[in-house]
């Protein structure tokens, strides 16, 4: 199958909608990354979307829908707070699972009894969803456990082959998955962190727990257990504050004549002038904005990515360092 990437026009968008309508799956762009779409209520478009990515047959896809589209035909909307959370922070990067009413079809909630609906922001994504008037499931646009494409090149480099067309809505400015929300109970619980922090979800909720996943436990969001983000090259995680270690790591990689790359944040990079480094920016939004972008060029010029934690895990970076550690830990 030939693969084309498409930018998003009225015709491209009717293409799209044509193989979707026929049990097709395509490459859309969010705000956050690239997503893998298929129709939620064919399973035909569902199995496509497993095989293509090589995903476990146990972690469910993320129903997308436009913003207009009455969510409560495909989940029961059981506290009140979900409304003040919908109008807050959605169309954007927050999923939330709710029970669902089974409309979408078993195969992509792995059988389970919730959804998790997300409204996107992107542009071109929310074009796309009207003229579908349908909710499309869709993980991100990778190979299982590889890194999470940020751009349409980066969708055909893991896809081609495998599906008829790829959207092209330019670089995903989110950079980092939505943040996973259970709603199903009293107080909301992520279960995936993301740009929707814990703090913007207690200013409306009050409160907000975050799942922690011990050894052992039931996991309640099976994406989260796997291996995840990783790119194609060797890679090595320092502690933000061992400069030492990342040092002499840069230098023992190099005299053995492999090409490292030190990966950090522009505070960070200060300590390594002269180094070949993979920038991730200054901000919190600019490190998650880039972060799977640079893991993704790391993999082609480097033969190891060493990477430097984030000092901190409050806001923005609970979701980036939970990517980081599991891409380079
Ligand atoms: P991805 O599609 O690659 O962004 O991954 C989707 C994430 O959402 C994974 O971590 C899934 O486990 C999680 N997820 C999807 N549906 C559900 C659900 N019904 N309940 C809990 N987690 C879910
Ligand atoms: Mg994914």
């Amino acid at each position: 199958m030939e693969t084309l990437i498409k930018e998003i026009t009225a015709q491209s968008i009717e293409e799209a909608v044509k193989i979707l309508k026929n049990g097709g799956i395509i490459g859309m762009p969010t705000e956050t990354v690239y997503g893998l779409a298929g129709a939620g209520t064919m399973p035909e478009a569902v199995k496509k979307i497993y095989a293509a990515k090589g995903r476990p047959s146990d972690n469910p896809l993320i129903a997308h829908v436009h913003e207009s589209y009455d969510i409560s035909r495909l989940v029961y909307i059981e506290h009140k707070y979900i409304r003040e959370l919908i109008k807050a922070y959605m169309p954007g990067p927050l999923t939330l699972v709710m029970k669902s009413r089974g409309v979408i079809c078993k195969e992509a909630v792995c059988g389970g009894d919730t959804l998790a609906v997300r409204m996107p922001s992107h542009k071109g994504c929310r074009a796309l969803l009207k003229a579908a008037d349908m909710p499309l499931v869709a993980p991100s646009a990778n190979i299982s456990k590889h890194t999470s494409p940020v751009t349409a090149q980066q969708v055909y480099e893991d896809m081609h082959g495998k599906i008829p067309l790829i959207l092209d809505g330019g670089k995903c400015t989110g950079g980092i998955e939505s943040t996973v929300l259970d709603v199903t109970e009293q107080v909301p619980r992520i279960l995936r962190a993301g740009l929707i922090t814990k703090e913007m979800i207690e200013k409306i909720t009050g409160a907000c727990e975050i799942a922690q996943h011990k050894e052992g436990d039931k996991v309640r969001s099976p994406g989260v257990k796997y291996r995840h983000y990783r790119p194609a090259c060797e890679t090595a995680l320092y502690a933000a504050d061992d400069i030492g270690g990342v040092l002499k790591r840069y230098d023992e990689e190099c005299a053995a004549g492999k090409r490292a790359y030190i990966m950090c944040s522009d505070e960070a990079a200060k300590n390594f002038p002269g180094k070949n480094l993979l920038p991730l920016g200054g901000t919190g939004e600019e490190i998650a904005s880039n972060l799977y972008d640079m893991l993704l060029k790391g993999e082609k010029v480097a033969d190891i990515i060493i990477a430097v934690d984030m000092p901190r895990e409050d806001g923005v970076y609970l979701g980036i360092t939970n990517r980081l550690r599991k891409a380079c830990g």
